[in-house]
């Protein structure tokens, strides 16, 4: 039976009608289940992490091929769908994923088909999270095009400087709005992450308060946009130092340069 058949079936046996709040739209593509299952290449002795399980049919694809998979699901009326649809390998944790401290398991690996409107918590906490190593994630297209761009595109922001100080980035594949039910209005990326080996030691929270700061008035150039932070001399010392030119603006720089300019003011 086709996915989508049975997740009609089940939304009225089980009474769950899709909640927007919770950012539900389930994958009811079997190609691009797959096609997840075989970006995450699950292997027989490791558990993942996912987040947002739903209805399980990516949770039961990937446990197919894995040790186990811990699913954290926030919307407690799929309770007694799990009671049903018990598997052996898949432990079900009935909590909101931003609020539950993911060192507690012996995982490594992340995955999910995410609510939109986590996708900025849940990557910073992912970041914070210092055991993931590795994360493989649907995200709303436009918010996948902001964690990839590069400096002085109109996407690239203190998202896109904050995922690349912690990971390898790489976007996979885009799935268009009908693979999914209800269909949402715009199509979807699958982005995978890798935590770098090579992260430098910077005052992390000064160069994410710069990378705000900058970010902050994109039109302004690095130097008005903090020089009601910092001491102005200071200020335009630690940006020529850093090899840029006085008047540029933050939405040109590199991780690479902002790491640079921050370690001037430090
Ligand atoms: N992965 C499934 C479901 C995607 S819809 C699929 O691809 O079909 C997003 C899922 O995330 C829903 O099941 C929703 O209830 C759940 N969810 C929403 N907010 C959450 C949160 N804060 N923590 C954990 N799960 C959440």
């Amino acid at each position: 039976m086709e996915i989508s058949k049975q997740i009609r079936l089940l939304i009225k046996k089980y009474s769950l009608y899709p909640s927007k709040r919770l950012g539900q739209s389930f994958l009811i593509d079997r190609s691009a289940i797959f096609y997840i299952r075989d970006a995450i290449n699950p292997v027989s002795d490791r558990i993942y992490l996912e987040i947002g399980p739903g209805f399980l049919f990516i949770t039961n694809s990937v446990a197919e091929r894995a040790k186990k998979i811990i699913a954290i699901e926030k919307d407690k009326r799929f309770e007694p769908y799990y009671e049903d649809a018990r598997h052996e390998n898949i432990e079900i944790v009935m909590q909101d994923a931003l609020k539950v401290d993911f060192s507690q398991w012996d995982v490594e690996e992340l995955f999910g088909n995410i609510p939109f409107n986590i996708s900025s918590p849940l990557i910073v906490k992912i970041a914070k999270t210092k055991i993931i190593n590795r994360a493989v994630l649907l995200f709303q297209k436009e918010f996948a095009k902001r964690l990839l761009a590069g400096p002085g595109n109109k996407d690239y922001g203190s998202i896109t400087i904050f995922t690349d100080f912690f990971f390898k980035k790489q976007f996979l594949k885009t799935f268009p709005p009908h693979f999914f039910y209800p269909m949402p209005l715009v199509s979807s990326t699958l982005v995978a992450f890798v935590r770098r080996t090579d992260i430098q030691s910077v005052d992390e929270d000064l160069l994410f308060r710069i990378v705000k700061g900058a970010f902050s008035k994109r039109r302004k150039t690095l130097f008005n946009t903090l020089k009601k932070d910092f001491d102005g001399d200071i200020l335009k010392n630690a940006i020529i130092d850093a090899g840029l030119p006085i008047e540029i603006r933050g939405e040109n720089l590199s991780l690479e340069e902002f790491i640079r300019v921050s370690k001037n003011l430090y």
